[in-house]
């Protein structure tokens, strides 16, 4: 199964992802978490796109699709993925759609989850992300066990650069004008399938698994 999780920053589609993931056992490929981890480990990739991250921009499509495209390449992803923040442009999804057709595959699902903007903000604010192994949580609604520490793995939580008010809305802005013009790209395809994303965590998982099957 080969589905894209489609939504504003903040939408709570990596949280769906990662679920998702975990019950279909496929693995959960972000291109966020694939960025941070590389300004991370200080490569050259990580240089670059963090100088656009910091700002709320999106990194160019030049670095980013090759890097998925090999990665959907792997041998884990032979019986599908879910893809958590990619394609974020038209572009993009081009890029995504070739490489499939190229292998005669082409995506299932694309599953947009909506939420508007005014909660977006209050959503964001309160996100705590482990910078160590990616785990997000929300101070009122995903609260870590022990307050300021990652659950999965014991470091420190913190309100990422990219989280921070001021960028959330510069985000906000790119989304609407780069990435939601894809919603109508996959009604076209046929696969779209929206869920309301205001609901609470458990029940917009239970919506996309009675989509998924
Ligand atoms: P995320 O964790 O998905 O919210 O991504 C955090 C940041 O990484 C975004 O604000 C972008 O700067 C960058 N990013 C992640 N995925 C992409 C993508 N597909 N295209 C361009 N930039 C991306």
């Amino acid at each position: 199964m080969k589905i894209i999780m489609l939504g504003a920053p903040g939408a709570g589609k990596g949280t769906q992802a990662k679920q998702i993931a975990g019950k279909y056992s496929i693995p959960h490929i972000s291109t966020g978490d694939i960025f941070r981890a590389n300004i991370k480990n200080g490569t050259e990739l990580g240089k670059k796109a963090k100088e656009y991250m910091d700002q709320g921009l999106l990194v160019p499509d030049e670095l980013t699709c090759d890097l998925v495209v090999d990665r959907i390449g792997q041998d884990d992803c032979k019986n599908g993925f879910v893809l958590d923040g990619f394609p974020r442009t038209i572009p993009q999804a081009e890029a995504l759609t070739d490489a499939l057709n190229k292998l005669g595959e082409k995506m299932d699902y694309a599953i947009d989850v909506d939420v508007p903007d005014e909660n977006i903000v209050k959503r964001m604010s309160g996100r705590r992300a482990c910078l160590d192994c990616g785990a997000t949580y929300h101070v009122v609604s995903i609260p870590p066990k022990k307050e300021g520490i990652c659950d999965a793995c014991g470091s420190k939580l913190v309100l990422r650069d990219d989280d921070k008010p001021e960028t959330v809305q510069k985000r906000l802005d790119v989304y609407h004008e780069q990435t939601q013009p894809l919603i109508d790209y996959y009604k076209e395809a046929g696969i779209l399938k929206s869920v309301d994303g205001t609901q609470p965590m458990e029940d917009v998982f239970a919506e996309i698994v009675k989509i998924l099957g």
